[in-house]
This record gives C-alpha cells, structure tokens and sequence, in this order.
C-alpha cells in the first residue's frame, strides 16, 4: 500500500494530538523507509516482474528484516521507545506503535502473499487487494480521503503556510499516488530504491506542515483550580 498509510498518519492526528504528523508519517511509513537503504545496502532485494499483481509490477522476493511481521513488531517498540524516552509521552508512544504496525496490516491487505511471518519463515501472507485495480483505488483511496478530511478537521491553520502546505502535502501524495497507478514500471531496482529514500522528505514536509497547524480543541496545558 503506499497513500493508505498516509492516510492512517493523518487519522493517528487527532489520537495522538501531541504527536507530530511528522512523527505520525514515519511511524506509518516507516518500514518502507528503511527498506530502500536495506536495498541498497543489498540486505533485502526486489525485482521488477511486471505483471507480479495488476497495481505493482514489484516482486518483493526478499524483505523480512523491514517487512516480516516479527520485524514490524520489532521496529514498533523500538521506535514507540524512543520516541517515549525523547517525549516523555506514553501515550503517544503507544498510539506510535499502533502506526507502526498499521503498516504491515495494510500492506498484508493489498500485497500478494510475499510478507514472511519472521526472517526466515516459509509462511507468508498477503490478501492481493492489489490483483484488482479498481478495488486497491477505492479501498486505498478511501482510507486516504479519510485520513485527509480527519486530520483537517482535527486541526487548523495557524497561517498561511499552514492550509497551503497542507493542501499541496495532500495533492502531491494523490499525484505521486496516480503516476505509481497509470505510471511505467520503474527502469531498475536501483531506481526503485532511490525513488523509495526520496519519500523521506515527505516526512520532513509533513513535521514543517503539522508546525504550521494546531489543533481545533487544544486542551488546556496546566489544569484549571
Ligand atoms: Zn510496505
């Protein structure tokens, strides 16, 4: 899945109003951040196999250190960890791993099954929402379009800057969204991977956006007597 979980960062907004959409997008995308450096590393491998569903032409033959539901679980701890041990926020913390593991939930929906259950397991799962292309755009666009119209009314701009860089964060990812659908299939694996590390600005977007934006009922800081 790729705009889904976007779309589940934005909804995690208003669980987690504390928590940056930054932060939100990471934790939601976090998996497939770090899968194109394990590409280039040469620690994980793909190939393009057009035809592999009808939305990818990407055959994930190799992914169990980012994508194996073991390492999803692991990666989850380890980042709600951090981020408790750096915010101080528990309950952020718990709504971040939930983000995490939403990931290999929905991508357990849309891949076939090419997700291992652990590094080195001969089980692997996927329910192949993406061998039907109508059915990947309205169940991925609709959790998209939620996550948008949820995170927006969960907050409000502070300034300009902040409706703009929000309207053009959500245009950009259904653009980026419809070029990955009608779009070729990528030239390399190379490719694939430096296209995947350039989704990490999307994650600096979004901390600049969510920066720009508060939240429509702030609760008040201090209790008041
Ligand atoms: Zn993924």
């Amino acid at each position: 899945m790729f705009i889904g979980h976007f779309g589940v960062a934005l909804a995690a907004k208003k669980a987690a109003p504390r928590t940056s959409l930054g932060t939100l997008v990471l934790a939601a995308q976090f998996v497939d951040l770090i899968w194109p450096i394990f590409l280039l590393l040469g620690i994980e491998q793909v190939a393009i196999s057009p035809g592999a569903t009808a939305v990818t032409p990407l055959d994930f033959f190799f992914y169990p250190f980012s994508h194996s539901l073991l390492a999803d679980v692991g990666w989850a701890f380890l980042f709600a960890g951090i981020y408790k041990l750096v915010k101080h926020d528990a309950w952020g913390a718990v709504c971040l791993w939930f983000v995490v593991m939403s990931h290999w939930l929905l991508d357990a929906l849309s891949h076939r099954p090419d997700l291992p259950l652990y590094p080195g397991s001969s089980t692997y799962v996927g329910l192949g929402l993406w061998n039907s292309r109508p059915w990947t755009f309205i169940v991925e666009g609709a959790i998209f379009a939620l996550g948008v119209w949820i995170y927006a009314r969960a907050t409000r701009p502070r300034d300009r800057a902040g409706s703009r860089a929000f309207g053009f964060f959500a245009a950009l990812l259904a653009i980026l969204y419809l070029i990955n659908f009608f779009g070729p299939p990528p030239p390399s694996a190379r490719a694939v991977a430096w296209a995947g590390l350039g989704m990490w600005l999307l994650v600096f977007w979004a901390y600049w956006l969510d920066g720009h934006r508060e939240m429509r009922t702030s609760p008040p800081l201090t209790p008041i007597p």
